[in-house]
């Protein structure tokens, strides 16, 4: 790649992303290929059992730094050694935001001891949005920074207007058009409880969210893990809600599948079966689904007559590492599906990557979140969405209304949303063995390779990375 400067001083980049599998990996995707340009150092900042979490993620000859900041979980009210959502049930993840705010004085000091370290060599920050205080920090210290968003460009669009317009003009009907957008229409069930209820910064877990959204327009600029070809009007929308601020679309920035492949029992599984016929179905590292819409699902499975893996956690309202219990899915449903060699539930961490792109994997029934979305369309494999939380319900939409690579099969936050076991048979059926599903599977690898040029030799994201790193090290650190 071309770099503009011919001194060989050092330019670096600090990465501090939020807390959460789906954030760490695409953050620690793009720390290594930045790292891979000429002469630039990376670290990658975090508390400590994060930052063991990043060099597991990170390549073995990764030449990215990895520095962690001094954090007690019991300061915050969390377990020892669990700091992130990944490791937390669901009732701590709050507490765990909250916490990131305490990182503030540590990261000053660091950021700070690298700009005396080295005060003529340049320096920028690339945070989370979630971690909105790092462009105070960055601004008192006179130096670049930029927001990596770990989601689309469509959905974080959608998501940033409704917290900025908030209280949102909800019209009798239960539907509302977006301010800027007209044309784009929400209805409730796409929509975060907190901005519905919490509508008071008196409701801490509003104000939290509402203080690092109010950062946002802030920043020196966004860069976002999508490709500008597959989300022209997602990028578009983007620019237009951060006010202006430049925008470089990056990805796709996905976790490089680990080799070999065939050492995994479910990838073994999967190799018996015929290409494209099997519906893998997972919801993320953070969600899960309640037991009643586990059963419906589960019934609507057996009955479609497809073959499936299912990552399945407890229901919601019961913690990730309680024991699995057969009570929650219909009365020997594993049994008879391991029986007939129909099904396989995998209870607790599957290696998504590699399902997603095994040949005998035919759809993905996912909760949308953004991760789960680049790895299914990069691996050309449609989506049967049903989005659960935040801005999944907007890349849902956006995917079937925009690209035509989904259909949706139930929506709504957490237990809201209604499915039923007729509905479960009639789109696994006509996705998996209908023309519907043909042609979805055929603009998925359309897509598939927009996505994949991207980052190839030359790509637009590829150029854009360089641009956004010729503006973001081209002023010396301590100047504007
Ligand atoms: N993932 C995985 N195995 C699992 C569950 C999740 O490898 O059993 C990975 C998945 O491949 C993706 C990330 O975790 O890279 C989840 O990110 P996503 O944005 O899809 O959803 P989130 O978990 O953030 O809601």
């Amino acid at each position: 790649m071309e770099e503009t400067t011919t001194t060989t001083t050092t330019k670096r980049v600090l990465l501090f992303p939020f807390m959460a599998q789906g954030h760490l990996i695409p953050f620690s995707q793009l720390a290594h290929l930045i790292s891979l340009r000429n002469n630039h150092s990376v670290t990658l900042v975090n508390t400590p059992s994060n930052i063991l979490t990043l060099r597991s993620i990170l390549p073995s000859s990764s030449t990215v730094r990895l520095s962690s900041l001094p954090f007690n979980p019991s300061d915050h009210g969390l377990p020892p050694g669990q700091e992130s959502t990944d490791s937390l049930p669901f009732h701590l993840f709050f507490p765990l935001f909250l916490s990131t705010e305490s990182l503030r004085p540590a990261f000053t000091r660091f950021v700070s001891d690298a700009l005396s370290s080295d005060p003529t060599s340049p320096l920028s920050i690339i945070a989370d949005p979630f971690l909105g205080w790092t462009v105070d920090v960055a601004k008192d210290l006179g130096v670049f920074h930029a927001f990596f968003l770990t989601s689309g460009a469509w959905g974080s669009a959608v998501f940033l207007s409704l917290w900025t317009h908030h209280p949102l003009p909800w019209s009798d009907s239960d539907d509302l058009a977006l301010p800027n957008r007209p044309n784009v229409r929400l209805r409730r069930s796409q929509v975060t409880p907190l901005l519905l209820h919490g509508d008071d910064d008196d409701n801490p877990e509003f104000a939290f969210f509402h203080r690092q959204i109010a950062q946002f327009c802030k920043s020196d600029g966004v860069i976002v893990n999508t490709a500008e070809g597959f989300e022209r009007s997602g990028v578009e929308f983007l620019k237009e809600e951060s006010g202006g601020m430049p925008v470089w679309a990056v990805g796709p920035l996905l976790r490089v599948p680990s080799t070999p492949l065939s050492d995994d029992t479910h990838i073994g599984w999967l190799a018996g079966h015929p290409p494209a016929s099997v519906l893998y179905v997972s919801f993320g590292s953070m969600n899960t689904i309640s037991a009643s819409q586990m059963v419906e699902l589960a019934m609507g499975l057996e009955a479609s007559g497809t073959a499936f893996v299912w990552v399945i956690r407890p229901p919601i309202g019961f913690d990730f590492k309680v024991g699995f219990r057969e009570e929650w899915l219909p009365e020997g449903f594993e049994e008879r599906m391991r029986e007939q060699n129909r099904g396989v539930l995998i209870h607790g961490w599957a290696p998504q990557m590699e399902i997603l792109s095994h040949a005998s994997t035919g759809a993905f029934l996912s909760h949308c979140g953004w991760n789960s979305v680049l790895e299914s369309l990069c691996n050309g494999v449609p989506i049967v969405g049903w989005p659960i939380a935040g801005e999944q319900f907007y890349n849902s939409t956006m995917m079937v209304e925009e690209i035509g690579v989904c259909v949706e099969i139930a929506r709504g936050n957490g237990n809201e949303s209604v499915v039923c076991r007729e509905d479960v048979e009639r789109i696994v059926r006509s996705v998996m063995m209908g023309g519907e599903g043909e042609e979805m599977r055929r603009k998925a690898r359309e897509v598939g390779e927009v996505l994949r040029a991207a980052v190839g030799e030359g790509g637009a994201s590829v150029r854009a990375m360089d641009d956004f790193l010729r503006t973001a090290l081209s002023t010396m650190a301590g100047k504007d």
